[in-house]
């Protein structure tokens, strides 16, 4: 039996300040809010995390909380029901309470150049999500983001005016009277998401560099007035909002502040300033913190694939020891076994994740089941979601092409769908061969069997998994193994048989009497015409990453695009750089240590000497993508990695790499030369008989991923192809 106690409210009646809660007013707490874990936890898998939990008055089911995401819904009215189903899927999935992606409360607060304040015209277009969500079980928060100045228009504004880094316009002032009206609007917001809207209550984003952020930090506040000037000046403004926000929604609704617990920039707050803060937040009525974790600007990686597993909730686990409401973590934590043992060693009361509810809405549902190994992994690749939010595209993911696209992308059980199809449509009981086994064909088998088709892969090579299983290879990739996990428990689970060492092709398939074919026979190497590119001392990526061959100690990597960088960082880096080489490595000291957190990285020897190429005069890694590129290119740096751009090859021979460039003829004196130029659709599979017959046996040969389009071959769009046909055939 599980004890959880709800914290007893506050003190005072929120009616005692008729005109709004004065700045100065001290919520006097009158009980301290248990938290340790009964030992007593009933349930089989995952106790900890299935152990109930009382966040303000409201008791949650479980310790599973999906943080705010910018979806792209949030700017449009007309987005709203592809916004609800979105929600309500991961609300039947079990999630205990999610968060929505940032509502601004004014105009000048929002983060695009279109829409995104929550006004009463959105809270009542809100309220059928909201009672959407409650009705399939789950409960949700509006978060409340003024974006300061990082809005992507032109009337940003901030405590002072500063230029962000990462935003293309500089910030305007704001003056005292327009911070108090902004106080104002906060918690007028507020009121709208609780009363008109239903939420359950709100979350005010504090961290990540967003405005409150800026306020609290001596790198933007440059003011000198009731508003900044030492530390309790800049957190004035930030804790009047808490305040005025907690009047707003009244005793009964979850207030969650997300807190920037290291900003990771210079002149950051120290902890001794966080700790304060949050203190403070509690007794303005705050009744849980989500974590945050580094500004936008900042030049140390929180998320992307190579920070490793919950590297941030030490932070987490110190704010515990300041407040006594619950502390949620976050960032990098991606299955239910790294989450329930955050919450054994007393990391966090509750567990955020974003990205993996995307990956798989039924995450906690399966978790509970014991059916961890049939959670579909997130590989923190951020190329379907975060880098969609910054070409402003609604998110989806690249692991879970449906999600964000719930209404559109549906995987209907075939009994039901085969009344409604007509040509080309697989009836009950018609066999599928799959060709490969690369994410695209195991992807497309998934899905298939999922909807009741008959499904059968084969696979040439002993093992599946094609380039992913290659990407797991190099360092800071190890998640996409988890991908590969995924795939081959769902298709046990599913009943399809995987025949691997077995090079088969759509000719012999439909002789065999299968009655489609699904050819996902992926890439092969571009092998460029260089003369001598049959020197022993020349490889490919593939024969590199697999280990087939080892590279020497001076190396030459032709091809600078994602697969020269990737093949660079395992050239230099060894796998699973351990957390505490993993901050000295990007300068992350702790921010008692120094204010924002940072110091100077450690030196770092690389494992070799790498060389890599590109024929464009561009800079390496441009086509990277926009939230990871900047981390693959420090990582090329600090390893030492040269690149030469412009060139033009003219030769490999016993001497090494000769090649020109604008400044003359060169030769590199490398042991080995790894080509990495692009690829070629693998279409031997194919055949040349009735797969290129016309008519109908040819309607019955389907060609995906990188067999069918290599140029710009990218996982998402083979796994997205793939499971858009099964959910047609
Ligand atoms: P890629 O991005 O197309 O890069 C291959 C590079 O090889 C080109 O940039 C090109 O640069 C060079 N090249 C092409 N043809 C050549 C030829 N005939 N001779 C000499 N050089 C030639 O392909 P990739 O690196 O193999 O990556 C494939 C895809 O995988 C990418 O599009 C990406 O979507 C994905 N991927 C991404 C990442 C990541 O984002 N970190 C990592 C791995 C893979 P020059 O012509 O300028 O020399
Ligand atoms: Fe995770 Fe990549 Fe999907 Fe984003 S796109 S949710 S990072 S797997």
């Amino acid at each position: 039996m599980l004890l959880w106690r709800p914290k007893t409210f506050f003190s005072f009646q929120y009616a005692d300040f008729p005109g709004g809660i004065p700045p100065d007013a001290i919520l006097i707490k009158t009980a301290t809010f248990p938290r340790e874990i009964s030992d007593n936890a009933t349930m089989t898998h995952f106790p900890h995390l299935f152990s109930p939990i009382t966040v303000g008055t409201v008791e949650l089911p479980n310790r599973l909380v999906m943080g705010s995401m910018h979806t792209g819904f949030e700017e449009h009215l007309a987005a709203i029901p592809a916004m609800t189903a979105y929600f309500v899927e991961r609300a039947k999935g079990g999630t205990a309470l999610m968060v929505t992606g940032g509502f601004s409360p004014t105009e000048s607060g929002r983060l695009m150049p279109f829409g995104g304040e929550f006004t009463p015209e959105f809270a009542e277009a809100h309220q059928p999500m909201t009672a959407a969500v409650h009705d399939a079980g789950g409960r949700i928060l509006l978060q409340l983001l003024h974006s300061g100045r990082y809005g992507y228009h032109a009337d940003v504004v901030s405590c002072s005016a500063t230029h962000a880094p990462i935003a293309p316009h500089p910030a305007r002032e704001l003056t005292d009277t327009e911070i108090r009206e902004l106080i104002d609007h906060y918690a007028e917001a507020a009121r709208l998401a609780t009363e008109v809207a239903g939420y359950d209550g709100v979350e005010i984003m504090g961290s990540e560099g967003y405005l409150l952020n800026q306020f609290l930090a001596a790198r933007t506040n440059l003011r000198d007035d009731d508003w900044g000037g030492d530390a309790e000046r800049r957190r004035a403004f930030p804790l009047a909002v808490a305040r005025a926000v907690r009047a707003a929604i009244g005793p009964d609704k979850i207030f969650s502040f997300r807190i920037s617990m290291v900003d990771l920039v210079e002149d950051g707050q120290t902890w001794e300033e966080v700790a304060t803060f949050a203190r403070e937040l509690e007794a303005a009525g705050v009744d849980v913190f989500m974590s945050g974790i580094g500004w936008h600007e900042a030049r140390v990686p929180t998320i992307v694939t190579s920070v490793p597993n919950a590297a941030w909730t030490s932070y987490a686990q110190r704010l515990r020891k300041e407040v006594s409401v619950p502390v949620i973590a976050s960032n990098r934590i991606n299955t239910p076994q790294i989450a329930e043992n955050l919450l054994i060693d007393g990391h966090a009361d509750l567990i955020s994740m974003a990205r993996p509810f995307l990956a798989d809405p039924a995450f906690v549902q399966k978790a509970k089941e014991g059916r961890a190994a049939e959670i579909n992994h997130c590989i923190s690749c951020n190329q379907a979601c975060l880098d969609r939010t910054f070409s402003m595209q609604i998110v989806s993911c690249l692991v879970n092409p449906r999600a964000g696209r719930e209404l559109e992308l549906q995987l209907t059980p075939v009994s039901a769908a085969t009344d409604a199809v007509t040509d080309g449509a697989a009836a009950t009981g018609q066999r599928i061969g799959v060709i490969g086994a690369g994410v695209a064909g195991l992807a497309f088998a998934e899905a298939a069997a999922t909807r009741g088709l008959k499904v059968e892969v084969f696979e040439a090579a002993a093992e599946v998994g094609g380039q992913f299983r290659l990407a797991a290879a190099i360092p800071g990739k190890e998640d996409y193994a988890g991908s590969l996990r995924y795939f081959s428990a769902q298709l046990d689970t599913l009943g399809v048989p995987v025949h691997t060492s077995s090079r088969v092709s759509a000719d012999a398939l439909l002789e065999q009497g299968f009655d489609q074919v699904v050819v996902a026979t992926g890439v092969v190497p571009r092998i460029p015409d260089i003369e001598g590119i049959n020197h022993p001392k020349v490889m490919n990526y593939q024969e590199l990453l697999s280990g087939e061959q080892e590279a020497g100690q001076v190396v030459a990597v032709l091809g600078a695009g994602g697969i020269g960088v990737d093949v660079s960082e395992f050239l230099t880096r060894e796998p699973n750089t351990p957390l505490p080489e993993w901050f000295a490595d990007w300068g992350v000291v702790g921010n008692d240590k120094s204010p924002g957190g940072l110091g100077e990285p450690a030196a770092f020897q690389p494992l070799r000497e790498v060389h890599l190429f590109q024929r464009k005069t561009s800079r390496i890694g441009k086509g990277l993508g926009a939230t990871t590129g900047w981390v693959h290119r420090a990582e090329l740096k600090r390893a030492n990695v040269h690149g030469h751009t412009g060139v033009a090859y003219q030769r490999i021979d016993d001497d090494g790499l000769h090649y020109s460039d604008e400044s003359g003829d060169h030769v590199l004196a490398c042991d080995s030369v790894v080509i990495c130029t692009g690829q070629e659709s693998n279409t031997l599979a194919v055949g040349d008989t009735p797969a290129n017959a016309a008519g109908d046996t040819a309607a019955r040969v389907h060609v995906i991923g990188g067999a069918d389009v290599a140029a710009e071959l990218d996982a998402e769009r083979a796994i997205r192809q793939a499971v858009e046909l099964a959910a047609q055939l």
